[in-house]
């Protein structure tokens, strides 16, 4: 299939939306952006690059976008980075620090700045802005991830470096911290038109339900998630294990494996250990997943879990809304954001309340049906790429107005 260009999404969103994004697109002129990141497959700022970067294409902006590279010893210490963002207690030595900058230098040694704006993503690359502080352009850093309550050695670290930024960028305002600089509150966003979510043929669903043995005999409830401990895919089993006492279903856990993410094994290994040998569930490890494959795996699960403890948004919720099925999600990060309890979805604090809200749903068609479809609305107002699109025309607008507190179009 050939990649959607902007205006296949008239379709989805409406003819206004996509006039309004090109009047915006005008308005911003010949500008161009660069985006860099650290992995090019898997998690959801690469799922989300791919797609913005060729649309601002679309839309007259020169968007490129750059992969930091790095060795094991980097991603190892940027891992722990997040981990500890998201509240871990760690120690950090000295020269993990010397380390995660002398990575940095390399890559800016590697690389050029010339666009317009340069959209830093997440902690790996955040320092490059060290080396780059009599530039002309602007720079802003985008977090993705849940920093409500972060190591405060490791953010003291890393704050000055952040402060060096035009702007910084989060999924929620319960993130923001005190800083310096300007602060933007972007919502991630899905691409509804992207293989991940695009309809699909229900031969096909049954087709990728069968490729992978597991019968659809009973309800399946699926979580779809890298193998993270702040995904909890060991408290969704015990969810899954006490719901089951009650309402037979099966439990299909799927994952795939960033390229900058080592912790995978250790997770799976205690995954299967709290697993067991049930037949019932069902866990699969992809490097890397198939867009479509799931895409199916969703559509055709009859309850879609996102179990987080710490989350900078999950979009693995709205894919699952956008396909209109009931989410059960972690009442953490940027989840709530998109599951209003018992409208949109269900949110849960525990494997205790997971496995009540597995009951309610299976047992309860109405509620499932209820909540299933006004999530699927939800996402079309809030959490569309569209929506995206025209935060970052707005951002491009607002970095070259400073001074204005509020932008005339005409
Ligand atoms: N994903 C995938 N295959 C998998 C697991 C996850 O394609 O096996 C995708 C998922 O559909 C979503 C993204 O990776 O688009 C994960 O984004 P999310 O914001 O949910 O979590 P993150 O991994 O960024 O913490």
């Amino acid at each position: 299939m050939t990649a959607p260009i902007l205006f296949d999404y008239k379709e989805v969103v409406g003819p206004d939306i996509i006039e309004e994004l090109t009047i915006l697109a005008s308005h911003v002129g010949n500008r161009s952006i660069k985006m860099v990141n650290s992995t090019a497959v898997g998690g959801g700022v690469a799922e989300m690059l791919r797609r913005v970067v060729p649309l601002l294409n679309d839309l007259g902006v020169k968007a490129t976008w750059d992969v930091i590279k790095g060795e094991e010893e980097f991603f190892e210490i940027t891992k722990s980075f997040h981990n500890a963002l998201q509240g871990k207690e760690e120690y950090f030595h000295e020269d993990v620090f010397k380390t995660y900058l002398k990575y940095n230098e390399m890559n800016n040694r590697e690389m050029e700045f010339d666009e317009d704006l340069i959209v830093i993503h997440d902690p790996q690359p955040a320092a490059l802005i060290h080396w780059n502080q009599n530039r002309k352009n602007r720079w802003v850093w985008r977090c993705h991830i849940d920093l409500s309550h972060p190591n405060q050695q490791l953010w003291e670290f890393l704050k000055p470096y952040v402060e060096q930024y035009d702007a910084a960028i989060f999924s929620s305002a319960l993130f923001s911290p005190e800083l310096a600089i300007p602060q933007y509150r972007f919502y991630p966003a899905i691409d509804p038109l992207d293989d991940k979510n695009r309809e699909l043929d229900a031969s096909y669903v049954d087709g990728v339900f069968e490729k992978y043995g597991i019968p659809r005999d009973k309800p399946i409830v699926t979580q779809v998630s890298r193998y993270d401990p702040w995904k909890d895919p060991v408290g969704v089993v015990q969810a899954f294990k006490m719901a089951r006492k009650y309402v037979d279903c099966r439990l299909l856990l799927v994952g795939d494996k960033a390229a900058d993410d080592p912790e995978t094994d250790k997770v799976l290994a205690k995954v299967k250990a709290e697993a067991g040998d049930d037949p019932d569930i069902h866990l699969l490890l992809f490097s890397p997943s198939i867009a479509t494959e799931i895409n199916a795996f969703q559509r055709g699960s009859d309850i879609v879990l996102q179990k987080s403890l710490r989350e900078g948004f999950a979009l693995t919720v709205s894919e699952a809304l956008w396909k209109s099925r009931p989410v059960i999600g972690g009442a953490v990060g940027g989840i709530p954001a998109q599951i209003i309890d018992e409208y949109t979805g269900l949110l849960v604090h525990s494997p205790e309340g997971a496995s009540l809200a597995i009951r309610s749903l299976l047992t309860q068609p109405d509620l499932a049906n209820k909540v299933g479809k006004n999530g699927h609305q939800r996402v079309k107002d809030e959490f569309l790429i569209t929506k995206n699109l025209k935060r970052y025309l707005l951002l491009l607008l607002a970095l070259d107005r400073p001074q204005e507190e509020t932008i005339f179009l005409h």
